[in-house]
């Protein structure tokens, strides 16, 4: 029996996980990082386009701050966001960038004067403040209001996980790559670790900790069509919902990105859109403005991924052999912008496509069609990281449900969230670390032990005429089919019975290689089981939810619904015997709302079903604002809603003109 103990475990060696692993080192902690794969290959590195931040440096962000950074992320969400937690993440954000830059990211700049771009599909010029020269820069994306998304030219993710990578070294953080965790051990209602399989060999090992953090990053591989690698299976989500106790939050809230290229899936960052370029249809038709005339093709993710299906139901798709698309042209950028800023675009498109997006017109045009993207939902945490009913285990990044996106994450908003998750929730979970002595009993850690090694051990006594492969894929065609961007309730019915019925089948297969370690046949074995019961979650929660909100669009239920559906979806595994989860909800108290719901500025208006509360809710603001007089902004938001913060995050944030105002 392989026991290894530490005072701190994260499972995860993403943004998320590396950066709580730098705050549970900071307080002298041991730390130990599982990852599936070298830290520095997590699907982190693929993020292109940006991460946001109300720095306010660019002369397009001038008047940018916490408060406008906070109305886009909740518009963003569609009002299905914690606005605590969106506060506490615009607070931190910029300390965030800063700190990455002293730890040599290297960020664009600023020039000072004028400068090129192009908006609304013409060439423009603006001038850069001197004051302005040398620091960080910011680009469009995300459809925000002012332009906060900051990057290093179009490898964002790359250089930010390298950076955060070397800085965990250097503070001695202890990494154990091809681990990867299958169950999670716990006693009377606490965590105590993890079962980790090691990925080469197949031994099991018991990692063993005051506190565990999950942040192993989205589900989107339940999808056939994602821009996620292939490592994003969601296994790490899967393991808490098996403990029967852990909760996931709105695992229906599903992104979908409007530019992967077809048919690799490979994404085109939404940088390509920010820096000016924009979708063609068939006809070479510009088509963006005709349905969102304000935001064009700058609207939040969720609408223009609609759009562009509903214009391809309008027959305005190009044909191929891989199903309709439509086209995004970057050319009309120039050959100069696209090779310093887009470089990594061009050479996915040539590489992938034969495509030089460079290229002026037609023949620069690259063929995208919306695919699965991102993973709102995921582990229900408290604002604090900790789960809402185990507890020592945290989760923070993609595999949480924190809840920072509520329907729709903001592009940028979410390796930004991964690394102040990993400050703020890395914080809370080192002092629950230090604070915490674990009392988990030896025979408990070797029943867990055991009961991996039974299961895995029964799986290749299976002796069925199925084939796991064809569960996965099949499983990957359904949520492609019926639980996608447009969703209706006979689909959802059909799509969760058959998702059932493919989970009873796992059971019903022979594996064919019988050796227990580096069986690739074996991983799929023990995980399709474990990706099926998200599927489940995620259909289940689709099927059950009756309205539109975000990215879940219902076609027999076209209208968000306040009234009824202001709340978030909770599920539960109760029994390791259930073939279906168990479904509650939250509801989100707008009394306690900084920001009440109303109309995005953007998508359908007359699509929103109020709840009266709102209005009752914008007049107690009113009243607020009219008792507290002048007073300065901080004063206000406090007075509003207050949250809470570690003490250094929760400092003012210096921008350039205004200082600290
Ligand atoms: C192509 C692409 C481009 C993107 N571009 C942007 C962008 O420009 N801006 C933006 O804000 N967001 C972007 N995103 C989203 C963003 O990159 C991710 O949400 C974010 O990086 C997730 O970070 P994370 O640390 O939560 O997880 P990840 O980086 O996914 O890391 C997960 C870690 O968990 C490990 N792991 C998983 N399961 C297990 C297990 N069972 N046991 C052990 N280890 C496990 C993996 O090995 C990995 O180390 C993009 C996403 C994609 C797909």
């Amino acid at each position: 029996m392989k026991i290894i103990y530490t005072d701190a475990l994260i499972v995860g060696g993403g943004l998320a996980g590396l950066r709580s692993a730098i705050a549970a080192r900071d307080k002298g902690l041991d730390t130990i990082v599982l990852s599936m794969v070298p830290v520095k290959r997590s699907h982190s590195a693929a993020a292109q386009g940006g991460m946001q931040a109300s720095l306010a440096n660019s002369v397009m962000g001038e008047g940018d701050n916490e408060d406008v950074h906070f109305s886009d992320t909740v518009k963003g969400s569609d009002w299905g966001c914690d606005q605590e937690v969106a506060r506490m993440f615009v607070t931190t954000a910029p300390k965030a960038i800063r700190e990455l830059a002293a730890w040599g990211v290297p960020w664009n700049r600023i020039g000072k004067g004028d400068r090129t771009i192009v908006m609304n599909g013409k060439k423009e010029t603006i001038t850069e403040r001197a004051e302005a020269h040398g620091l960080i820069n910011a680009r469009d994306f995300g459809g925000t209001k002012k332009w906060r998304t900051c990057y290093t030219s179009d490898a964002t993710g790359h250089t930010m996980l390298y950076t955060i990578a070397n800085e965990a070294l250097k503070r001695d953080v202890v990494i154990h790559d091809k681990k990867e965790a299958i169950s999670i051990i716990h006693e009377n209602g606490i965590c105590a670790g993890v079962v980790a399989r090691d990925l080469i060999n197949g031994e099991l090992i018991a990692y063993i900790a005051r506190g565990t953090m999950m942040a192993t990053g989205g589900y989107g591989r339940i999808y056939k069509q994602s821009t996620n690698a292939i490592i994003c299976k969601g296994i790490g989500i899967a393991i808490a919902l098996e403990t029967g106790i852990a909760t996931l939050g709105n695992m229906e809230a599903v992104q979908f990105h409007p530019t992967p290229i077809v048919p690799s899936g490979i994404l085109l960052t939404e940088g390509c859109r920010g820096d000016g370029g924009v979708l063609r249809d068939k006809d070479g038709h510009r088509f963006m403005p005709d349905y969102e005339p304000e935001k064009k093709e700058l609207a939040s993710r969720d609408v223009v991924s609609r759009r562009m299906m509903e214009h391809i139901r309008k027959g305005k798709g190009v044909s191929s052999p891989y199903g309709d698309h439509l086209w995004l042209d970057i050319s009309i950028l120039g050959r100069e912008h696209i090779e310093k800023n887009l470089h990594d675009v061009q050479d996915i498109s040539i590489t992938f496509n034969g495509i030089d997006p460079a290229d002026e017109g037609e023949k620069g045009w690259m063929p995208v069609l919306p695919m699965q993207h991102y993973s709102m939902g995921g582990i229900r945490t408290k604002p604090t990281g900790e789960s809402t009913t185990l507890k020592g285990l945290f989760c923070a990044g993609e595999a949480s449900c924190w809840d920072l996106h509520g329907f729709n994450r903001l592009g940028g908003n979410s390796v930004s969230e991964a690394v102040v998750a990993g400050m703020i929730v890395g914080e809370y979970f080192a002092t629950y670390c230090q604070k915490t002595h674990l009392k988990t009993n030896t025979l408990t850690i070797q029943k867990h032990l055991e009961a991996q090694t039974d299961y895995l051990k029964e799986i290749l006594t299976y002796d069925g005429d199925k084939n796991i492969f064809d569960i996965k894929d099949r499983m990957r065609d359904i949520m492609q089919d019926k639980v996608s961007i447009f969703r209706n309730g006979k689909d959802l019915e059909d799509a969760v019975a058959e998702l059932e019925s493919l989970l009873k089948m796992t059971k019903e297969i022979t594996v064919t290689s019988k050796t227990i370690g580096n069986n690739p046949e074996l991983n799929e074995a023990y995980r399709v089981p474990k990706m099926l019961k998200l599927a489940l979650c995620v259909a289940k929660g689709a099927l059950e939810r009756k309205e539109s909100r975000g990215a879940h669009y219902r076609e027999d239920y076209t209208k968000r619904d306040d009234v009824n559906w202001l709340k978030r979806t909770i599920a539960t595994w109760t029994n390791p015997e259930d073939t279906m989860p168990t479904l509650s909800y939250e509801e989100i108290d707008i009394s306690k709302m900084e920001m009440p719901p109303a109309f995005r500025g953007y998508g359908r208006k007359d699509s929103i079903v109020l709840n009266p509360l709102s209005e009752q809710r914008v007049q107690e603001i009113e009243k607020i604002k009219e008792t507290l007089g002048k007073v300065d902004r901080f004063r206000l938001q406090e007075a509003l809603m207050g949250f809470e913060l570690p003490r250094d995050y929760k400092r003012k944030n210096e921008r350039v003109g205004v200082g600290y105002a």
